[in-house]
């Protein structure tokens, strides 16, 4: 996990998600509706991580890596893989977006 330092809300380890969610974030995605996923990690000694990643980004890493996405990944080496490249962002930056997400169609799951 990454520290970010955010502008509107100094230092902060960072959250991970897809480049298209971040593109969506920035502005610089259009309004294109998608829906959002977690991918979620646990590591070895029980801490556990959220990913959000637009619909499509999912199912193009279930299909890239032949895994269940929709199970929490336990292993970090696998993690790392479909992580790689993911972009770190400012976690309460994340949440102002999620909780103001009107142009998003579909709940999180
Ligand atoms: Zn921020």
């Amino acid at each position: 996990m990454a520290y970010i330092a955010c502008d509107k809300h100094g230092g902060q380890l960072a959250s991970l998600i897809s480049h298209k969610l971040y593109q969506m974030i920035e502005g610089t995605e259009g309004n294109s509706a998608v829906g959002i996923k977690t991918i979620k990690y646990e590591s070895l000694g029980g801490e556990q991580f959220s990913m959000f990643v637009d619909s499509d980004t999912f199912e193009e890493l279930s299909v890239a890596h032949n895994i269940d996405l929709a199970k929490t990944i336990t292993d970090e080496e696998k993690l790392f893989e479909i992580t790689l490249d993911f972009v770190a962002i400012c976690p309460v930056c994340l949440n102002d977006w999620l909780a103001n997400r009107s142009n998003v169609v579909g709940d999180i799951d």
